[in-house]
């Protein structure tokens, strides 16, 4: 019989009643004969409830002390839901993620998984049991507790699954997979049946919350398959997985971010080396970066613009202050009434009509665009917070709903 990982996220285990949902969908699993790791979120919104306690006391706590009191918020699930299923007679053990082997780097809050070391897990197994482990967490060499960023419940299923060479690791979330939207903000959206590790990892990266990025990156790197689908139903879900034969899809979903902050730099010296060093600052407190742009340069200074999660908002406040005692600014601004729409596709990019199409739903809609960056597989653009739910419905219907009604029409 097959060794499976399965992670179920917050929602799926958000109450007593789903924990018993959960412990009986694994209890089958179990009987059929399987071996069955299984990763789990905090219950419901119990990491933000933590995080906003924190944040209470001080606006930027600690990171050590962070890290600390989120992976409480696992620790608590995994062990209702082995409890959960030793009241089913199912023989299961729960651990933290550092009792699971999984050491990462000593980058709290943003910590990134260097190896897992599965003999524990393994031992587990061989007596019988069902293995619970703490999503979101490891811990460094020097034995310190540390997370891996939010939605990082994935990332440790899919590193688990990769390092334990499972059949399938299954995603178990509250939609029942990948849409071609958020099906939240899209009611027409559609489910993906198949979807390649690159597209998913564009997804992921603009925001579609459905994987976390460092989990698809993961899968790619050890090519495990990975099944998206619902805790409440039994349907197929989708399968994430190398795919052949992109070159013909063009748009495969529209995604969109709202946690971004614009951040402008005002009056910056037009020089040599003053990029570099907003970027030197900016990667030495870890935060991602997208959209950098510069203005043409007046009377020897220019302004930088970039996007930043609004999570590092702080961090990167503070990063500035300590800048401009290095660099001479005219000011800094932080804009968070901003959101990010994106077209996602294979080769996207390479066809300019696609941009074109994209720009003119936005201007048909009235909407301004701020910034726009393109890679291959994506084009995105940054424009008002509070258009950004018509916008990714608008871009629905132009780039999923009519192409469909194309293709019904040519066939
Ligand atoms: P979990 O707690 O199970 O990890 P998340 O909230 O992290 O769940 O991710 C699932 C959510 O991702 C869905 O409820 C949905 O609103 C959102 N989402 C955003 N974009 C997509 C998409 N393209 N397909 C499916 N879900 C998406
Ligand atoms: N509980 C963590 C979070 O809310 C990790 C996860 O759910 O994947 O971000
Ligand atoms: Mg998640």
């Amino acid at each position: 019989m097959s060794l499976i990982v399965q992670k179920y996220g917050g929602s799926s285990v958000a109450d007593l009643e789903r924990i018993r949902m959960v412990a009986s969908r694994i209890r089958r699993y179990f009987l059929e004969g399987h071996s069955v790791v299984v990763v789990v979120s905090a219950m419901g919104k119990t990491t933000d409830a933590l995080l906003a306690m924190a944040q209470e006391l001080h606006p930027l706590p600690p990171e050590r002390e962070v890290d600390m009191l989120l992976a409480t918020g696992e620790q608590v699930s995994v062990a209702l839901l082995s409890i959960a299923l030793f009241a089913q007679g199912v023989p299961s053990v729960s651990l933290t993620g550092g009792q699971a082997g999984i050491i990462t780097t000593d980058t709290h809050t943003k910590a990134r998984i260097l190896r897992v070391q599965v003999e524990r897990i393994l031992r587990y197994l061989r007596e019988g049991k069902v293995v619970i482990v703490a999503g979101f967490q490891g811990i460094t060499e020097d034995g310190e507790i540390t997370t891996l960023g939010r939605g990082g419940s994935d990332t440790t299923a899919c590193a688990l699954a990769a390092a334990l060479q499972a059949e399938v690791c299954e995603i178990y979330t509250d939609v029942e997979g990948v849409f071609t939207a958020d099906p939240r903000i899209v009611p027409k959206a559609r489910k993906i049946l198949r979807i390649s590790y690159d597209e998913m990892s564009e997804m992921a990266s603009l925001g579609a919350k459905v994987l976390q990025l460092r989990a698809v990156d993961f899968a790619r790197l050890y090519r495990v398959r990975v099944h998206v689908r619902s805790t409440f139903s039994e349907n197929e879900g989708t399968w994430v997985e190398e795919v052949e034969n992109m070159e013909d899809v063009k748009v495969r979903a529209i995604t969109h971010n709202l946690d971004v902050v614009k951040v402008v730099l005002l009056g910056v010296p037009d020089k040599p080396g003053v990029a570099a060093l907003v970027l030197r600052t900016l990667v030495d407190c870890a935060v991602s970066l997208d959209m950098i742009i510069q203005s043409e340069g007046r009377e020897g200074k220019k302004d930088i613009a970039f996007v930043i999660p609004r999570e590092d908002k702080g961090k990167v406040h503070k990063a500035l202050e300590s800048l401009q005692k290095m660099l001479p600014l005219e000011g800094v601004t932080f804009d968070e009434g901003v959101g990010k729409v994106s077209v996602v596709g294979a080769g996207v990019a390479n066809d300019p009509r696609i941009a074109f199409r994209m720009f003119d739903t936005l201007a048909r809609l009235g909407v301004n665009i701020d910034m726009i960056s393109t890679s291959n597989l994506r084009i995105s653009c940054l424009i008002p917070r509070d258009r950004v739910a018509e916008s990714v419905s608008a871009l629905h219907e132009t780039f999923i709903e009519d192409s469909e009604v194309m293709l019904r029409e040519g066939s």
